[in-house]
């Protein structure tokens, strides 16, 4: 039995270039009617893109009903760079229903949100909810977006750009951070290995109790390689495909395909 969350077919209604490495497809159309926003700030998405098996997260910049707007870095390469670098207007693709992260406890005086690039439309995102003094810094390859955040907020924005020769330096954002009194609450998004860093530091250093940050690895850098799939999920898509099958079919084929798999491994 599958038991795979709901997903919604789109189109993608417009396409926009933000700076040289952040695209914006605007998704849209009947198939989006069921789709509702969890109401958390950093609300995620799994997108597949045509033709395609593998998803990838994607944060809900906006859902206003109607359209969604998804933000994406487009890096050197990999799948969905690949993709959003073309006109990708008018094809069709596949999210997830959306789920959340940020918690910020009743009482937090103060908010810290840092990230690169890829996290900004969850930092803007939380900057517009909250009523707490809000400070994020945001690492970006590109020149500073200012007017993707609020106007009235982009003041407490600092940007920063990696150091030469360096794909992302976000935990050395965090430890010069000087810490404002009381007690508040901390949020980063980014790449993975600099994300681990950051939360020795947060229990060690600054000895926050868990329930005082949010740090989620968004990416993983260095070109490391995804981890081989225990299934190889393009074969069942291209045979479900000859075969007529839907998208859900598909699914409980590699469903089925993956529990025979881990059966196999633990005989
Ligand atoms: C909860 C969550 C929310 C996210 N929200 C967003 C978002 O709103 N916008 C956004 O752009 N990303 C977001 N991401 C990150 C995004 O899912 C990854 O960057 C993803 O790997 C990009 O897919 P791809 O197909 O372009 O590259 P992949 O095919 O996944 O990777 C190909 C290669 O590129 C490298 N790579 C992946 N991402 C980056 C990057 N950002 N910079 C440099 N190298 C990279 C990988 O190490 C790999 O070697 C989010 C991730 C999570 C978990």
């Amino acid at each position: 039995m599958s038991t795979r969350a709901e997903t919604f077919r789109a189109e993608v209604v417009r396409r926009e270039q933000l700076s040289s490495h952040f695209v914006r497809p605007v998704l849209a159309g009947p198939g989006l009617a069921g789709f509702t926003s969890t109401g958390i700030p950093d609300e995620w998405v799994a997108l597949t893109i045509p033709g395609q098996f593998q998803t990838r997260y994607y944060t809900v910049r906006e859902w206003d009903g109607a359209e969604l707007t998804l933000d994406i870095v487009v890096h050197e390469h990999g799948l969905v760079t690949e993709w959003a670098s073309t006109d990708c207007v008018g094809r069709e693709v596949t999210i997830s229903e959306p789920k959340g992260s940020f918690a910020m406890p009743a009482d937090a005086e103060w908010l810290l949100l840092v990230g690169d690039l890829t996290a900004l439309p969850a930092v803007a995102r939380i900057m517009e909810t909250v009523s707490v003094p809000v400070t994020a810094w945001v690492e970006t390859p590109d020149e500073p977006i200012r007017a993707y955040v609020d106007r009235q907020k982009s003041a407490q924005v600092s940007w920063s750009t990696p150091p030469s020769g360096v794909e992302t330096a976000t935990a050395d954002i965090v430890t010069s951070i000087d810490w404002p009194p009381g007690s508040g609450y901390f949020w980063m998004a980014g790449e993975s290995s600099q994300m681990r860093a950051i939360r020795k530091h947060l229990m060690r250093e600054r000895q926050l109790p868990t329930s005082a940050y949010d740090v989620m690895g968004y990416w993983r850098g260095g070109g490391q390689k995804r981890q081989p799939r225990a299934v190889d999920p393009g074969p069942i898509w291209r045979a479900g495909k000859a075969a007529g099958k839907s998208d859900d079919e598909i699914w409980a084929d590699y469903d089925s395909a993956r529990d025979d798999a881990a059966r196999e491994k633990t005989t």
